[in-house]
């Protein structure tokens, strides 16, 4: 990969006791690639900007030093803006991601990747001397990114923080700046084919302290649900909902018509009715949530629905007698089950039925 052109991109605060051992193992594992090191701190107080000034007299290194803004993924973009490189790598400057790893990454573009990340949760990664709870919360947060974004969902690791890419792949694209995961900004709104893990150990950090905190994990519901409103997943989930009162309204009306104007038996109308409603949904579903994602056979669709249906009649049903024994209100118990039963008849057919 000699001719290609690397430049990594560091976003720093207060880091300025890892920033030797980092240039030095980076350029120990880069020897023999054309690269550039682009630090972008935000104005830290341990002046880390001006330590990886002395630094450059002994390793490529560029350093800007933001004092009109502030944030982590906002530093990172700028970092592209900077970058000459044909390929971009992204790290942390405390040394949890290391060194070594890049010839990996640039190894996996080189073979085609467009992005190639260093993954945590692919066989042969792992993280270093984490409590039960913070793997716990990580692996949550990654779980709910996947199922409220169906397009990375086959990406194990979309938060990480060290990755490589080619350039095109954010080249006029506009990256939100707002969150700490640009990872998953990117893989969002990225123009790219190829995605590729490669197994790394999250390290201990080596000097100073870490700045992410409780607060990061409200900034990534907020972050997760800008994306799935830029990818149109919210709208479905409105246009779900919509679709699922019109078909209580065809229950009820039809309810209404079979016992009262052809006398039928009350049981059975109720399920003549239900199925009514359940042809109804589908239709509008078919037809308008999820007329972009129409790839399997009909007679597929119409039966995952129905599957999803049930599942959903079954979670309800199971939620409500749960909660009941739990000693909850009937109609509080009924309403949490209802709400179970959405999110699983949603998923199932955002996934299964319109997969
Ligand atoms: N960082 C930054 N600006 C911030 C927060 C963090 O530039 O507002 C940098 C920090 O210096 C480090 C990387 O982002 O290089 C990861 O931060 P940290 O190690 O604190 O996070 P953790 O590893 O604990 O999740
Ligand atoms: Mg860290």
């Amino acid at each position: 990969m000699s001719d290609v052109r690397v430049s990594i991109v560091v976003p720093t605060y207060n880091e300025r006791d890892n920033l030797e051992e980092l240039f030095d193992r980076i350029a120990r594992s880069l020897s023999g690639y054309d690269y550039e090191i682009i630090i972008v701190d935000d104005d830290s107080p341990d002046r880390t900007w001006e330590r990886a000034m002395e630094l450059s007299n002994k390793y490529p290194v560029r350093v800007i030093r933001r004092t009109d803004e502030k944030g982590l993924s906002s530093a990172v973009i700028r970092g592209f803006r900077e970058a000459s490189g044909d390929v971009f790598v992204v790290m942390d400057a405390d040394l949890q991601h290391p060194p070594e790893k890049i010839p990996e990454l640039l190894r996996a573009i080189e073979e085609g990747a467009d992005i190639a990340i260093a993954s945590r949760y692919v066989r042969g990664g792992g993280v270093k001397n984490w409590y039960w709870y913070r793997k716990l919360i990580s692996r949550g947060a990654i779980l709910v990114g996947r199922v409220a974004l169906p397009k990375i969902r086959n990406v194990k690791d979309p938060v990480s923080g060290f990755f490589a890419l080619r350039r095109e792949v954010v080249e006029g694209v506009e990256l939100n700046p707002v969150g700490f995961k640009i990872l998953m900004e990117i893989l969002i709104k990225g123009n790219y084919r190829k995605v590729v893990e490669v197994p790394f150990t999250f390290g201990l950090r080596k000097a100073g302290e870490s700045k992410l905190s409780g607060k990061t994990i409200f900034n990534y519901i907020k972050h997760v649900i800008r994306l799935m409103r830029w990818e149109g997943e919210l709208d479905r989930i409105i246009k779900f909902s919509i679709v699922g009162l019109s078909g209580v309204l065809v229950n009820e009306g039809f309810l209404w018509l079979f016992v009262r104007k052809f006398g039928i038996n009350k049981m059975i109308a109720n399920v003549i009715a239900t199925e009514l409603a359940i042809l109804n949904n589908f239709t509008w579903n078919d037809l308008w949530t999820f007329k972009d994602l129409r790839s399997v056979p009909f007679y597929r669709r119409i039966i995952r629905f129905h599957i999803a249906a049930l599942m959903g009649a079954a979670v309800q049903l199971a939620i409500y007698g749960g909660l009941l024994y739990a000693g909850v209100d009937y109609l509080l118990a009924n309403l949490v089950g209802i709400g179970f039963s959405f999110i699983v008849r949603f998923l199932f057919n955002r996934n299964v039925t319109w997969g």
